[in-house]
């Protein structure tokens, strides 16, 4: 069948066509609906069907390849690697999840984990699967407060962390981070396991950190059978930033999310069982669950962890790997492409790749320099692949393991089987025709894997992401697009003030409300300015209380390292602006709201657009005056 064929059975036959789709996944017991939608927008997949993630993941591949590896681990900051075989994953899992039930965690419990790249981090997530406890995993790279408004909303029964996680060969610690978040919040965790990895002094709380080491040994035998879950039971929760100062905690399912995992890695991932699968992000983000973690091991594949630098101990590293490892299929991001980029050719060339057969980049707009020079480097296609943390898998990709469709530079691609994308303008709500700009929406039901809705929240999900259009419901990606005569996508940007800085998602609201915490802020705006490098990068505008602190330019620098400290205190170095400049008044309409889109295209030397509505153009000078411009 072909690849159109395919796609519109998808959209107008869901139910028959994931019901084909869940046989790639083992059922303990089947279910009774595939599809109820008889409460939009909220979606219900494999009503009754029982299910577990871990057994997916793992258990069912013990038995036909039990021998081959499922989880290599490698840390070049450590110096250390280690292959774990599906059996020996099976039974690391089994060790976590007796040691969480006997830490009194329980199904539907949450259990937070904040973690570096390491296994342990990996088997945290499939014990937590395997006993049906809701795992929320917190990116290393975030601070305490970040942390901390994470513990308040999924108020953990556990939390699993290590003393360190390392980067460049410096120790990070994180139990000073997680002490101070854990004080910060009012919610406060049973129990706190602890992975002691030697690099950072650590304190354990009486009655409070247990060491996984010990219990490990406690529980080396154990043989914890999976939880059969009902198919719709929340698997985890994964936070991301939005328009407000507070993250949305993502909640995802079981056997929709397992179906989703294991139909895309055949579809678009093109992945088979033997083979290795390297994605080169982080457990704390939505690729690190969908495709460092569930993804590849659901298709029976291999997949490697690693933890430290592209660069180190030279630009080759990745590559030695993929010759090491065979690797297959690698996923990554335009960020890391255009870092390597700047690297001499030979550290790429001198590596056998033949074993590679695409290179899958998401996360942030591909731009076409970065995608050809990757492309010739490497001798594979290129599969730019544009979704959300909120999906959970790919909404516009070329779906080669259906049909070899052409790619076109800067276009992600076309709508993937059960995605019925749909392009809206902003102002009048009518679909827009070819090459016509507007939002890109996903008309409902959203396919298996997708967010059930916010944890917690579900008036939030609903009023956040869906309208009703045409009598229909639809949700927003809060992209701008724009789709060719092809039926190609092209992604022009956010719709809202969320900016994507090396692949990673901030609100601009929360870093605003890091700086304003400042005791000498009176009023910032942040925006996100296009970066060579980042693609963007978060740059703020600082009123100050007492403008005199900052009357020298010694002063001005001093203070402008001060906030940036705020930020690395609170959020973590992910969110630290790149400039923070001070300047008198900010840019707002009459009715008192900051032009933050204005103040954005002065940034990037555009046109400001219609000042119409704006309080005093004065204040636009400003900031090309703060520009230096
Ligand atoms: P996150 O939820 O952190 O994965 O961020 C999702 C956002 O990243 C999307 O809404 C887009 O703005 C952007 N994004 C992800 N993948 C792509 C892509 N392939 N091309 C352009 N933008 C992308």
């Amino acid at each position: 069948m072909s690849f159109a064929t395919i796609y519109k059975n998808s959209i107008e036959q869901p139910e028959a066509y994931w019901d084909g789709e869940a046989k790639l996944i083992d059922w303990q017991q089947p279910y009774s609906k595939v599809l109820d939608y008889s409460k939009p927008p909220f979606t219900q997949w494999f009503v009754g069907g029982k299910t577990n993630l871990c057994h997916n993941a793992v258990d069912r591949w013990v038995a036909t390849q039990g021998e081959k590896a499922a989880l290599i681990a490698i840390s070049t900051e450590t110096g250390s690697e280690k292959v774990y075989s599906f059996k020996e994953l099976q039974a690391e899992v089994s060790r976590t999840a007796a040691i969480m039930l006997a830490l009194g965690v329980g199904q539907g419990d949450r259990v937070l984990i904040y973690m570096p790249m390491i296994a342990e981090a990996a088997f945290a997530m499939l014990a937590c699967a395997r006993i049906g406890a809701i795992h929320s995993v917190v990116f290393g790279g975030f601070a305490a407060h970040s942390l901390a408004s994470r513990i308040e909303d999924a108020q953990p029964k556990l939390i699993v962390s290590a003393d360190a996680g390392s980067r460049g060969g410096k120790a990070i610690p994180y139990k000073p981070l997680l002490d101070e978040a854990i004080a910060l919040s009012a919610h406060k965790p049973g129990k706190v396991l602890l992975v002691n990895r030697k690099l950072a002094p650590m304190q354990l709380v009486d009655g409070r950190d247990v060491d996984y080491a010990t219990l490990r040994t406690q529980h080396i035998d154990a043989q914890v059978p999976v939880t059969w879950l009902e198919s719709n039971a929340p698997s985890y929760i994964l936070y991301t930033s939005g328009t407000t100062g507070k993250p949305k905690g993502v909640q995802r399912d079981v056997g929709g999310y397992a179906v989703a995992l294991a139909s895309s890695m055949r579809s678009i991932f093109c992945g088979n069982p033997g083979e290795t699968y390297f994605a080169t992000s982080d457990i704390g983000w939505v690729v690190g669950h969908s495709y460092i973690v569930y993804g590849p091991l659901i298709a029976g594949m291999a997949t490697i962890m690693y933890e430290g630098l592209p660069t180190s101990p030279d630009a080759g590293i990745w590559w030695s790997i993929v010759e090491k490892y065979k690797v297959t299929r690698m996923f990554s991001a335009p960020t890391a492409v255009r870092v390597l980029k700047k690297q001499p050719p030979e550290c790429m060339q001198k590596y056998d790749l033949s074993s590679l057969k695409a290179l899958y980049l998401a996360g942030e707009p591909l731009d076409e320099t970065t995608s050809a020079w990757i492309s010739e480097a490497l001798g594979v296609p290129i599969i730019d692949n544009y979704w959300q943390t909120e999906t959970g898998w790919p909404i516009l990709s070329i779906a080669r393991g259906i049909e070899d469709q052409p790619s076109k530079l800067g276009s992600p691609g076309i709508p993937v089987p059960g995605f019925n994308v749909k392009l809206f303008n902003e102002s009048t709500g009518e679909e827009c025709g070819t090459n016509e700009k507007g939002v890109v929406m996903i008309e409902g039901p959203l396919p298996p894997g997708c967010m059930q809705t916010v944890y917690g929240d579900d008036e939030r999900y609903v009023s956040t992401y869906w309208s009703v259009l045409n009598g229909k419901h639809v949700y927003s990606t809060f992209d701008w697009g724009i789709r060719d005569a092809d039926g190609y996508y092209f992604i022009l940007g956010r719709t809202d003030d969320v900016i994507n800085v090396a692949g990673h998602r901030l609100g601009t609201r929360e870093i605003e409300e890091s700086i304003s915490s400042h005791a000498n802020v009176s009023e910032v705006a942040v925006v996100g300015v296009e970066d060579k490098l980042k693609g963007q990068v978060a740059v703020a505008f600082v009123i100050l209380k007492n403008p005199a602190a900052a009357n020298t330019a010694e002063a001005q620098q001093a203070l402008e390292k001060e906030i940036m400290g705020v930020v690395d205190h609170q959020l973590g170095a992910v969110a630290r602006p790149a400039r923070v400049h001070f300047i008198a008044q900010l840019p707002k309409t009459r009715s008192g709201k900051l032009l933050r889109r204005s103040i954005q295209a002065i940034c990037e030397g555009r046109d400001p657009g219609d000042m119409s509505s704006i309080e005093d153009p004065a204040s636009l000078r400003q900031i090309q005056g703060a520009l230096g411009r």
